[in-house]
């Protein structure tokens, strides 16, 4: 396989306050790959979508690094440039759908526009176009397209932006949080749907979410970041069946398994979400394992065939007993 996203060395950080958001981030999505990203918020899973779409804002910079998209080189191109790649070959399904589309114009009128700034397109045949990527995602097409916004429900909204992503055949689709909005059945509806377009245009997806127990069963690959770092990364197989990094391994222990009695404590991790160390491993004030050596930068290394996790204790391997637990009774 070939990769169409290769993030190399990226760093990006505040313009003022020189304090860094993403740290030497390397990162590759293969054709027809599907990638997540996971992590809590705060940990620069939006911020990576942002920087590879060409959106940051200018109170940001791109300190070091580059983001690959195939024969182009993301961090080098104009404004106009990016805008050319975006939407139509690197696709964005957002996390708040109701902003996706104008809510006082037609869902029709709206995706003909889109088809007509990106191709020669008449109106009929644009209508057309819209009308077939509408039955795709599986919604009754005629009636979606002559419908306002705020007459579909929420699945219904964030399959029609689903339709307005993939009707350019895409190389690349960022869905960030996609379901995070939505109920659970609408939500596994558009992971599934996301999962059909892309097995059937052969593009690559990074799938960004917090919710690494959903990821599992989604992805090939997952990549857990914490504090602007990749902690881990491999086949999503690898990881769920032995996550070694302290942050994954703790994630796993704290999704609830539903069993016939309640525990007596429930797992958490230590710490607030976000608490990121400036130096050293940013995951050194809440991980339960850290010795001396975690002041310094871990390093990327190998655990088995294409598992990577950045942690100093792997090689000494973990105690995977230790966790914090809440013990909800006393409250
Ligand atoms: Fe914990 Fe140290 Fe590994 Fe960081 S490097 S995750 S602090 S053990």
């Amino acid at each position: 396989m070939t990769p169409i996203l290769e993030i190399k060395n990226l760093s990006i950080s505040l313009r003022d306050k020189k304090k860094m958001l993403i740290k030497n981030m390397n990162l590759c999505v293969q054709n027809g790959q599907m990638l997540g990203l996971v992590g809590e918020s705060g940990s620069g899973k939006s911020l990576t979508a942002t920087a590879i779409l060409g959106l940051l804002p200018s109170s940001l910079e791109i300190v070091s690094g580059t983001i690959q998209f195939g024969s182009y080189e993301i961090t080098s191109l104009t404004e106009k440039e990016c805008s050319q790649i975006r939407g139509k070959e690197i696709a964005y399904l957002p996390q708040n759908y109701q902003s996706y589309f104008t809510p006082f114009i037609k869902i029709g009128h709206q995706l003909v526009e889109i088809i007509r700034t990106h191709t020669a397109k008449k109106k009929t045949d644009a209508k057309e176009m819209a009308l077939y990527w509408l039955n795709r995602v599986n919604l009754p097409a005629e009636r979606v397209f002559n419908s306002y916004p705020y007459q579909l429900s929420g699945g219904q909204l964030q399959r029609a932006s689903l339709a307005a992503a993939i009707m350019f055949r895409p190389k690349l689709i960022i869905a960030d949080e996609p379901t995070t909005a939505l109920d659970v059945v609408n939500g596994e509806i558009i992971l599934d749907l996301l999962r059909d377009v892309q097995q059937e245009m052969n593009c690559a997806v990074l799938l960004i979410s917090h919710d690494l127990k959903k990821m599992v069963n989604k992805v090939d690959e997952l990549a857990v970041m914490y504090g602007g770092h990749i902690a881990e990364i491999g086949k999503t197989r690898a990881i769920s069946n032995n996550p070694v990094h302290p942050y994954t391994h703790l994630l796993f222990q704290s999704s609830l398994k539903l069993s016939k009695s309640v525990p007596k404590e429930l797992p958490t991790i230590h710490g607030e979400p976000g608490l990121v160390s400036l130096s050293g491993c940013s995951f050194l004030l809440r991980c339960p394992y850290a010795t001396e050596e975690c002041s310094k930068r871990p390093q990327m290394k190998t655990v088995g065939k294409q598992h990577l996790v950045a942690c100093h204790s792997v090689s000494g391997g973990l105690k995977k007993d230790v966790s914090y637990s809440f013990n909800y009774q006393n409250v």
